[in-house]
């Protein structure tokens, strides 16, 4: 690798390469007369520039490669990138290193960059220094070519460039002014962190980054890593160094600058191993005094999390940093949580418990990602529910846990309403979806991939049972930190603490939109009692039932209809146990008389609301048990069914008009 210490080594180096390429190649750079002396390394760069040009002019016209993705062929190992920054400036100056492996000789090395425009980059190989030439192509690639093949094995890129710090953008590096002091902030998921360097900008290239920044000498920085060291430099800057993080994806790399206040929280002690992680808030000049809330929430959900998936919290240290806009509402980049200020700052007089519930909420999404997205990384973009429907599904796991045990599951099951609805309309998008452009890339993080894959990992844990998911999730994590995963690693895991295979479910919910429809019929003859199960849409679904006669059962849907034999004939069936399954009942006017509403739970209950206001045939009994279920002593059930019997009505208003 190239170190910042031996940059100076570098410029000697590749002042010696230029110099024998001169004298091979002759005359170019005759004008030069000082070329070769060390004496100055600007022309002496440019000249390289030039001779790499002269010598690749035979070179095949560079093509575009053929995909959004790069090429195969180079794996990155480490990126270690100084920055200098000035906020009060519209661009920034960056040399990125980084350390690939090549898997076969080339003459070209293809990296991501957006808006960046490289002036010098060398290659070094087995402690030759290359000059090379880096060119822009395509808006999202920089090419890298060398005069003769490099490879197989090491090799360091090395790229000098000027980048771009917009006071418009929300993506990639930007600045904005907050009350009269410029800063610079950073949101590079999902592809965002080429355009603040050269880099492997897709998620399954984890790699340490070495992070060092330049700034003015009265602001200061913030990266993922702890601040190791701070230079004084001439000419009013400072250059701060940071760690090396552990690997990481290009779009969980953040780093801020400016004259920022910070609130320090407590040390937080893991409950797993009892390591002391600092935390605190970093805020915007004058704004430190709004963070205590922040603060008390990771307090509240941090240890939940830990408990849940029995690993300790992945990183070093753990910061919220205030943004005034964010693209997002929060981004979870690896131990520096960025958040849109109103949503993370308080004062005082707005701690209102509605306030500081959403806080916890969406602090326990971000924190949670530290496990599902930091830790384990989706091996690609298709896969990208595997953070956030994870992120959605255990803060409201954690959250509930603020509730009695009965009252568990409510808000997620409204969640999974307001998504089943969009999962029914034409405008319904799988959850599992390539991303094969820029523009595709824009539909990463809808919202179907955080709701209904929350609400699919909910149906999971219904049928497979709590304690045989939360052994399947703790497998995943321990089968795949630091690393990356997909949906059938994900599978595997579940398999193997339950011993059911659930990938067909789960590529029948993933892949596919929609939701099913169940109808159920209980046959109750003297030799035997049948339940008979009929689908209507061609899905996987494994539905779980509770009878008077049984608390609950399962099997999975996966033809047209099918027999269950019962034990007995039972008085009343509810189809959706729990109220954990994505899909919907179709109930008869009988069975919908014969239900006992006192032995089903809330969420059961708020299911059953939900199924009979979206249920098109026997409508009147539907009605008569909402206006039953307006009584419920659950306000979630209370409401629910009170909005359906308003919906009823909306429609005959709107016809006198
Ligand atoms: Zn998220």
């Amino acid at each position: 690798m190239l170190c910042a210490t031996h940059a100076a080594a570098v410029e000697r180096a590749l002042v010696r390469a230029t110099s024998r390429l001169v004298s091979t190649l002759g005359g170019v750079c005759r004008r030069w007369p000082d070329i070769g002396t060390g004496a100055d390394v600007a022309r002496t760069t440019a000249c390289a520039t030039l001779l790499a040009a002269s010598a690749l002019f035979a070179a095949p016209v560079l093509q575009l490669p053929r995909s959004f993705t790069l090429p195969e062929g180079a794996i990155p190992l480490k990126h270690t990138v100084e920055l200098t920054i000035d906020p009060a400036r519209d661009t920034f100056d960056g040399w990125m290193r980084i350390q690939v492996d090549l898997a076969k000789p080339t003459a070209i090395v293809w990296v991501n960059a957006h808006d960046i425009t490289p002036h010098e980059t060398v290659v070094s190989v087995n402690g030759r220094i290359l000059p090379a030439l880096a060119t822009p192509l395509g808006g999202e690639f920089l090419a890298i070519q060398t005069a003769e093949p490099i490879g197989p094995g090491p090799a360091t890129l090395s790229i000098r460039y000027r980048g771009r710090l917009s006071d418009k953008a929300l993506l990639g590096p930007y600045r904005r002014k907050v009350e009269g002091a410029w800063y610079v902030y950073t949101t590079f998921t999902p592809i965002e962190a080429r355009r603040a360097f050269p880099c492997f900008d897709e998620p399954h290239f984890k790699t340490p980054w070495e992070i060092s920044i330049r700034v003015p000498r009265n602001d200061t920085a913030f990266s993922n890593a702890d601040q190791i060291e701070t230079l004084e430099e001439p000419g009013g800057v400072k250059l701060i160094r940071f760690a090396p993080t552990e690997v990481l994806p290009a779009e969980l790399v953040a780093f801020a600058v400016g004259p920022f206040d910070t609130y320090p929280g407590p040390d937080y002690h893991s409950v797993i191993d009892g390591r002391a992680i600092p935390m605190r808030v970093i805020t915007a000049k004058g704004h430190a005094s709004e963070a205590r809330a922040a603060v008390e929430a990771t307090a509240a959900v941090l240890p939940r999390l830990e408990a849940y998936t029995g690993v300790a919290y992945p990183f070093p240290k753990l910061e919220h940093v205030a943004l005034p806009e964010e693209q997002f509402t929060a981004v979870e980049n690896a131990g520096m949580i960025t958040y849109r200020a109103k949503s993370l700052l308080f004062e005082p007089s707005a701690e209102t418990p509605a306030n500081l519930r959403a806080l916890r909420l969406l602090e326990a999404h971000e924190i949670g990602h530290h496990w599902f997205g930091d830790l384990v990384t989706q091996a690609d973009w298709d896969d990208t529910w595997l953070s956030e429907g994870f992120a959605t599904w255990i803060s409201d796991k954690v959250l509930d846990q603020e509730l009695a045990p009965e009252r568990r599951h409510l808000e997620a099951i409204a969640s999974r309403e307001r998504i089943m609805n969009f999962d029914n309309s034409s405008r319904a998008r799988p959850v599992r979806r390539p991303a094969t452009s820029r523009e595709a890339s824009t539909g990463i993080y809808h919202r179907v991939i955080y709701d209904k894959g929350a609400a699919v990992l909910t149906m999971l844990e219904g049928w497979l049972g709590e304690d045989n998911f939360r052994g399947g999730v703790r497998d995943y994590l321990a089968g795949h930190r630091f690393a990356n995963a997909t949906t059938d690693d994900l599978a595997a895991s579940l398999r193997a603490a339950s011993g059911v295979d659930p990938s067909a479910v789960m590529h029948a919910f993933l892949d596919k939109t929609g939701v099913p429809s169940v109808r159920g019929d209980v046959r109750c003859a003297r030799e035997r009692v049948t339940l008979h199960l009929e689908q209507v849409r061609a899905s996987v679904i494994p539905v779980c039932w509770k009878t008077d006669g049984s608390s609950r059962d399962c099997t999975v849907l996966d033809a047209p209809s099918r027999d269950v034999v019962l034990a007995s004939c039972p008085a009343w069936l509810y189809l959706n146990a729990g109220g954990t399954g994505y899909y919907r009942t179709a109930w008869s006017a009988e069975q919908i008389a014969a239900l006992s509403l006192d032995r089903l739970t809330p969420a059961e209950r708020l299911t059953l609301v939900f199924d009979l206001r979206a249920q098109k045939n026997d409508r009147a009994a539907a009605h008569a048990e909402l206006v039953k279920l307006v009584s419920d002593p659950e306000p979630a059930v209370m409401r629910a069914a009170q909005a359906g019997l308003d919906s009823e009505k909306a429609p005959a208003q709107n016809s006198s008009h």
